[in-house]
């Protein structure tokens, strides 16, 4: 088995520790995080800047994949920054100590009170999106007397191949200036000409859960090409790219991803290339992996409940969460590889439907998972629960959010306390 999984005495253990135990001490639903992962994805991905890129660039943390306190408190501690896109994730870093300059503030509608706290505290580099937001930062940047750098959103006009709602780098997208009809080349000279902005660099990302190289090689030849469009039209260089995010996980046997360092060599080359062709300077490089990082590193645990046939149908094997703790089979069919923790190495001949026990007939955690025969009592592992899991929980049905716990070498701590029936009234009036 492999992102940190393995079986003893017929329990999965994740992270060295066992998850029946974990059930039990802890309670369901329960997430369940490898610190050891994370920190392994971390250091490839730092790695690889040092090694296709002269360390001349910088790892971020794309936040909102996982954002709690101890996630950014780990990512200082690897020495990589992190993305935000809302004023919520930047106290939250803050709160955990992460340094202001590490950060960078993205997102397609930022208000003025996140921009006026996020300049406030000098967040490192603020991400414009659109025209409206460079007189806006340019503004409240000049009435603290201070100057902003920034970055562009680009569209460099790719088609990343993955499901429509997480493919960002086409032109019908809501984030960013588009590329190909002059619009981001007008933003640039907007943004170079205004007082307080500091324009570093331009930044794209083109899309999730990304499996190929090439969209990303076009998308570091087209950024090239804009730089060096720039500086002709306005003689001003930028130092800086921000090639954003995407790179896919495996979620169940279908997805076959690339090592990490495949992206980044590819890329690399393609960019120096770009770069020699057009007599640029490689820039500093940023990259935004936020899937790949939390992704495979987190399980979630539930206690199968209600097991029920419809004959010449299906079973619905439903568990004690669902779509307030995991709502991407809902929101976009997601799928999710999925075993009963508690007989980990019975043999996975029944076909089941996992469903959550939200007031949703669409409230599924996956369909036509192999699992062993369930029991009622069970205890269900869903893997690579770890990004986008969380971070979009709700409270649905008043279900109170579960606790996240990060294992290390067999070692369990709280990283997130569940929540309570009194936190859920806690700001009714
Ligand atoms: C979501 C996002 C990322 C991270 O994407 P992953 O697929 O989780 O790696 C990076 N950059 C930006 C701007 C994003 O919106």
């Amino acid at each position: 088995m492999e992102y940190g999984l393995s079986i003893k005495n017929n329990h999965l253990y994740f992270g060295g520790a066992d998850t029946v135990e974990l059930a039990k001490q802890y309670g369901t639903p329960l997430y369940v995080f490898d610190e050891q992962l994370i920190r392994e994805a971390c250091r490839d991905y730092k790695n690889s800047i040092e090694n296709y890129y002269d360390g001349n660039g910088m790892v971020l943390y794309a936040s909102k994949a996982f954002s709690c306190k101890e996630m950014y408190r780990i990512a200082n501690e690897e020495g990589i920054g992190v993305d935000t896109v809302s004023g919520g994730e930047i106290y939250t870093a803050l709160s955990a100590g992460f340094p202001a300059e590490n950060i960078f503030f993205h997102g397609n509608n930022k208000t003025d009170a996140e921009l006026e706290y996020a300049i406030e505290n000098g967040i490192g580099h603020i991400v414009i999106d659109d025209f409206g937001e460079i007189d806006r930062i340019n503004e409240i940047a000049g009435k603290m007397g201070k100057k902003v750098t920034v970055m562009l959103r680009v569209k460099p006009g790719i088609d990343a191949h993955t499901h429509d709602f997480i493919k960002t780098g086409q032109n019908d997208c809501k984030f960013g200036f588009t590329y190909e009809s002059g619009e981001a080349l007008e933003a640039a000279k907007k943004a170079i000409a205004a007082k307080n902005l500091v324009v570093s660099g331009f930044h794209c990302h083109i899309g999730s859960q990304i499996f190929s190289t090439d969209p990303f090689c076009l998308a570091a030849e087209v950024m090239a090409k804009f730089i060096k469009q720039v500086e002709a039209e306005t003689g001003h260089t930028v130092t800086e790219l921000n090639l954003g995010g995407g790179f896919g996980i495996r979620y169940t046997e279908e997805d076959e991803p690339l090592p990490y360092a495949e992206f980044m060599n590819m890329v690399s080359r393609q960019l120096k290339v770009s770069c020699k062709e057009l007599s640029l300077t490689v820039p500093k490089i940023y990259i935004e992996p936020g899937r790949s990082i939390v992704g495979p590193a987190g399980i979630t645990l539930y206690t199968v409940g209600s097991i029920k046939t419809i004959p010449g149908i299906r079973t619905y094997v439903s568990v004690d969460g669902g779509m307030s703790d995991n709502p991407r089979y809902a929101l976009y069919g997601a799928k999710y590889d999925a075993l009963i923790a508690n007989k980990a190495e019975n043999p996975r001949n029944f076909v089941a439907t996992i469903a959550g026990k939200c007031c949703e007939s669409g409230d599924l955690i996956g369909e036509n998972i192999k699992i062993t025969t369930p029991e009622t009592g069970d205890i269900l592992a869903v893997l690579a629960t770890g990004a986008y899991n969380y971070s979009m929980a709700s409270n649905y049905n008043r279900l109170p959010r579960p606790s996240a716990i990060m294992v290390k070498n067999g070692e369990a701590r709280v990283i997130i306390k569940r929540e309570t029936f009194e936190d859920l009234i806690s700001k009714d009036v």
